[in-house]
């Protein structure tokens, strides 16, 4: 009797023991199962909403530019414009680019604080038409995220350069921070456009001997201006057309805005502008063009 209780305890451990290992094997066959049917219906839903590519995980860890693709894009911060009336000493003032020769008839136009996805695209196409190019001081974090943008702007012949990282006043910046700001923006730029910026615009127009000096260190030479329009303040398109035609002279840089907020006036006096100039004869240059004739002396 005490024989076959034993034998019959054993049989029945046996089976529950059988029981378990069947029931552990169907849970993850489950799982995967339910796991593969919700992942079908996202895709099926996301599908139609969305004309954007995608990138795969494998693409998003195989280069910087599939990482940035695949971060969220920004929105274009609002900036409140660069102020030519910074205050700056003037022992860094007579050794900082403000204008070009003032013996040739010759200006750069100049847009801060892009990339944007509406206006800087309308900047360039006004600029096609009129045969212009201009200077583009792009927001390193806009580079990224519209990255197809400004290589547009570079491939038809425009110049791309270092508007810092995050638009920060440097000179409130530590040193590292300067570099860092101006260095991740340059590469941003170069992995863009193939081209690395030699140029630097100061946010706000902020600049000391530190700034620039840490600037030039780094191959990047700072640029002012002495035409200020104002326009990022929305005078209205006349004043800034006006303005513009007003203070414009020999090797003048004209500043203006195609992100940082709503540049739709700026897009709208843009032909006005280049019209009016060229009936003064002027020809329009890039920076570093009118750099160079300005060392012509
Ligand atoms: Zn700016």
């Amino acid at each position: 009797m005490r024989k076959a209780c034993v034998v019959l305890l054993s049989l029945l451990l046996l089976c529950w023991g059988v029981f378990l290992t069947a029931f552990a094997n169907r849970l993850p066959a489950q799982a995967t199962q339910t796991t593969v049917v919700r992942v079908k219906s996202v895709a099926v839903k996301i599908k139609p909403a969305s004309t954007k590519v995608v990138p795969t995980p494998t693409h998003a860890t195989s280069s910087p530019v599939a990482r940035a693709l695949a971060t969220p894009i920004p929105t274009p911060p609002a900036l409140s414009g660069d102020n030519v009336n910074a205050t700056i000493p003037a022992g860094v003032r007579e050794n900082i680019f403000f204008n070009g020769n003032t013996s040739l008839h010759e200006i750069a136009l100049t847009f801060d604080d892009g990339p944007h996805p509406i206006y800087t695209l309308q900047v360039l196409h006004i600029l096609q038409e009129y045969g212009v190019k201009a200077t583009f001081f792009c927001i390193g974090r806009q580079v990224l995220p519209y990255a197809s943008i400004v290589a547009q702007v570079s491939r038809a012949g425009n110049v791309i350069a270092d508007h810092t990282w995050d638009h920060f006043d440097m000179t409130r910046l530590s040193i590292a921070g300067m570099q860092w700001e101006l260095n991740r923006t340059a590469n941003a730029i170069t992995l863009a456009t193939g081209v690395r910026p030699v140029l630097f615009r100061p946010p706000y127009g902020y600049i000391n001997t530190t700034v620039k000096d840490v600037s030039t260190r780094l191959g990047l030479t700072p640029i002012m201006w002495n035409v200020d329009p104002s326009d990022w303040r929305l005078p209205g398109t006349d004043a800034i057309v006006q303005r513009v035609l007003a203070n414009t002279g020999n090797g003048s840089v004209i500043l203006m805005h195609d992100g940082g907020g709503n540049r739709s006036q700026t897009v709208q006096a843009l032909p006005q502008i280049i019209a009016g100039l060229q009936q003064r004869g002027f020809r329009f240059v890039t920076v570093p063009q009118l750099l160079a004739d300005s060392a012509r002396g």
